[in-house]
């Protein structure tokens, strides 16, 4: 017999895994507090929990013992009623991560490009190699603005995919529609990342309509708290829905989730004024750490905030973060090297993250 590892796909065989968060349970080991103590603000994760509706409904739900509708149609059609879309436009996903993946699965071919502006989120170029595409980093300008003239440059006949992220992670910042529309024109799938929508109310999903190329995402994970039940979706032409319902995992949102997403979007009132608080709050840590000296923050339509240390200062704020039991997001990239990003949490959360890093920024 062929050695185990010969008979695996060489491109998948040979991957990085992609670096996630950490439980509680693990980060409160590695600063020697208990689980309650740690402030987690590396995942743009929803300090306040989901609608008080959701865990009621989740307890309350009786048929967890059957398989979920393949064809999701209350999903669809609680979503196509919340969205203003039709539901043919719609592909419900274990979060907007299985969306990233269904897209690339439909549409790259081994050894295709897809165009990927950076910094931005990791999962674009995880998933392109899973599917063994090659990613393709077009850098973003000294504003972290998309340059649209270097993806027209790149966007030779293998590339296949462009993603836009809108609020980008962990930039923050928004990409006009203006901009979208020059990419849409290069007339490849152009897929527009709107995870952290609800923080920023710009979105490019009216054009869904024109532009049968685009394809907008969206979660329950960041505005609504659901991230641990893995709820997104993605809007896009009919036909390429229709194909997208036919290739994925039949069952891939599960009971749960759809009886989560269900009562979420009764209880919107609530979540948003939640999104509020969470955008004054952001403002307020945006103003808190500006004051802290050397320390240049990003400006944010997110749930989190790009700050820059001061030079070759990032690892040291981050570990000096994590010992006091605050975790943040360290990306250890050459534009990145001076910056980490603090996610949105309560106003406790915030007050212990500035005055940890006055302190951690003197060691
Ligand atoms: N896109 C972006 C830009 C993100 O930051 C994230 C989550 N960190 C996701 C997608 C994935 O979200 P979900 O939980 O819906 O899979």
């Amino acid at each position: 017999m062929r050695p185990i590892r010969e008979m695996m796909l060489p491109h998948l065989a040979a991957m990085q895994g992609y670096s996630g968060v950490d439980p509680l349970e693990v980060l409160a080991q590695e600063a020697g507090i208990p689980p309650e103590k740690v402030a987690r603000l590396n995942g743009n994760e929803n300090p306040h929990g989901p609608s008080p509706k959701v865990i009621q409904a989740l307890s309350s739900y009786r048929y967890y013992n059957l398989y979920p509708d393949p064809d999701q149609r209350q999903i669809r059609e609680a979503l196509s009623r919340y969205l203003g879309v039709e539901p043919e436009r719609l592909v419900a996903g274990n979060g907007s991560d299985e969306i990233i993946d269904l897209v690339l699965r439909l549409f790259v071919r081994p050894g295709d490009k897809v165009l990927i502006p950076t910094p931005t989120f990791g999962m674009y170029a995880f998933s392109t190699r899973v599917c063994n595409g090659e990613p393709v980093s077009i850098p973003r300008d000294e504003l972290f603005d998309v340059d649209a003239e270097g993806l027209a440059r790149a966007a030779d006949s293998r590339a296949r995919v462009v993603f836009v992220t809108s609020p980008n992670n962990p930039t923050g910042n928004v990409t006009p529609a203006s901009v979208v529309r020059r990419v849409l024109a290069l007339g490849l799938i152009v897929v527009v990342d709107e995870t952290y929508y609800e923080f920023c109310g710009q979105t490019v999903l009216p054009l869904v309509g024109e532009h049968p190329n685009l394809i907008v995402l969206r979660t329950f994970s960041k505005w609504a708290g659901l991230a641990g039940l893995r709820i997104g979706l993605g809007v896009m032409a009919p036909e390429v829905a229709r194909v997208m319902m036919t290739v994925k995992p039949p069952y891939n949102v599960n009971l749960a989730a759809q009886v989560a997403l269900l009562a979420t979007l009764e209880d919107r009132e609530l979540l948003l004024s939640r999104v509020k608080a969470l955008i004054a709050e952001r403002e307020r840590m945006r103003s808190m750490l500006s004051n802290v000296q050397g320390v240049k923050v990003w400006p944010s339509q997110a749930n989190f905030l790009l700050c820059e240390m001061p030079n070759g200062r990032g690892p040291g704020a981050y570990q000096g973060l994590a010992r006091r039991g605050i975790f943040v997001r360290y990306f250890d990239t050459p534009r990145l090297k001076d910056c980490i990003r603090i996610s949105v949490g309560l106003p406790e959360h915030t007050d212990a993250v500035v005055s940890a890093l006055r302190q951690a920024l003197k060691e």
